[in-house]
């Protein structure tokens, strides 16, 4: 369990090369809130996890941990979100405390 966890930290930690045209279609996918993995409409209501529907981020998460393919793969293939995308930054000073919180 450790091992798992020391290579996840490790994978967030080291850069990964992504093909320029298959970083520009996941994004494409990800602002039209496209799932990575199938494809499909992500309803605005339903959770979005590394850009993926919950099917496929469960499908994923399932098969990283199995070792059948690693997170580093995927985000190269473009059908993960190797990043966090953070909301709007803080704008004022009440956000700003909050986000410091
Ligand atoms: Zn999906």
């Amino acid at each position: 369990m450790a091992s798992v966890l020391l290579r996840e930290i490790h994978e967030e930690l080291v850069a990964i090369k992504i093909d320029s045209d298959v970083q520009k279609l996941r994004d494409e996918l990800f602002a039209q809130r496209k799932c990575l993995g199938c494809g499909k409409d992500i309803d605005v209501r339903e959770r979005r996890r590394k850009g993926q529907c919950s099917a496929c981020y469960q499908a994923a998460l399932r098969n990283i941990k199995a070792k059948k393919v690693s997170a580093r793969r995927l985000v190269r293939e473009g059908k993960w979100m190797d990043e966090v995308r953070k909301g709007r930054p803080p704008t004022n000073a009440f956000t700003k405390y909050l986000a410091e919180l």
